[in-house]
């Protein structure tokens, strides 16, 4: 009887790890102060998002994921919040969190490459960049893929390593049909400092951009998940919006 009544404890411990609370395809409920997802806009490659923002405009993105435990606490935050985002991620992340990938892709968020092992595209030579940037892809893409009816899913918007550009790398984005999506606050969380740091870094830089522009976090830093909380906060209490980026439609290369 003692040994059965220790399995109890166990088992219930076992289903509270692996129950309905941690399923991550769970429906998340939007919260009634949520802010929302303003408007959508869609990229070409022949504007720059900054200047399809309004004043007050904000996009949210994040790079070098998905990580394992990070990316699911900032999707779950982003759904509470009834707000849209763009995932840069890395090809090497992608191929090891596959379902994390798909989750991205079915909230509805975008995703772009931002290179398969995050190597400063601008130290490497043309083929080896281009070999970076399309493993990078189709890691992303082999894993959309096993989505049912999203077989032809293929990524067009791509964030640069370190933000690092050169002529033949800009030539590279065209002949691929790949859009560089810029930044214009950095929260330089990679930094290691605090979230609330992070969130006033990312306000001084909205300001020197002119009140509108870009947002990039990290969800591998560790402070992704307390950074999007507060800075969401703020974004309400300051009247900025949030917009969603789209790739166009539909792609424009294959391989
Ligand atoms: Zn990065």
């Amino acid at each position: 009887m003692k040994r059965l009544s220790l399995l109890v404890p166990l088992f219930m411990i076992m289903s509270a790890c692996t129950g309905q609370t941690d399923d991550p395809n769970r429906v998340i409920e939007c919260l009634p102060d949520a802010i929302g997802t303003s408007r959508q806009i869609t990229l070409d490659g022949s504007v720059a998002t900054m200047d399809l923002l309004r004043d007050h405009e904000v996009v949210l993105t994040y790079d070098d994921g998905p990580h394992v435990h990070e990316t699911q606490r900032v999707l779950d935050e982003l759904s509470r919040q009834c707000v849209k985002a763009t995932f840069f991620l890395r090809g090497d992340n992608a191929s090891r969190n596959r379902s994390l990938v798909r989750l991205i892709r079915q909230r509805g968020h975008a995703l772009g490459g931002h290179s398969w092992s995050h190597p400063d595209l601008i130290r490497l030579s043309p083929s080896e960049a281009r070999d970076q940037i399309l493993r990078g892809n189709q890691a992303i893409e082999n894993a959309v893929h096993t989505i049912p009816g999203d077989e032809d899913f293929t990524i067009r918007l791509f964030r640069f390593p370190f933000l690092h550009i050169n002529d033949d790398l800009d030539q590279q984005m065209s002949q691929l049909g790949l859009i560089p999506v810029w930044v214009q606050a950095d929260g330089a969380d990679w930094s290691g400092i605090p979230a609330e740091e992070i969130v006033e870094r990312i306000f001084i830089n909205l300001e020197r951009a002119g009140g509108k522009g870009v947002i990039l976090l990290h969800p591998p830093t560790g402070t992704a998940e307390d950074s999007t909380r507060m800075l969401i906060r703020q974004l309400k209490s300051e009247g900025y919006s949030i917009v969603a980026i789209n790739p166009p439609e539909p792609p424009a290369y294959t391989h």
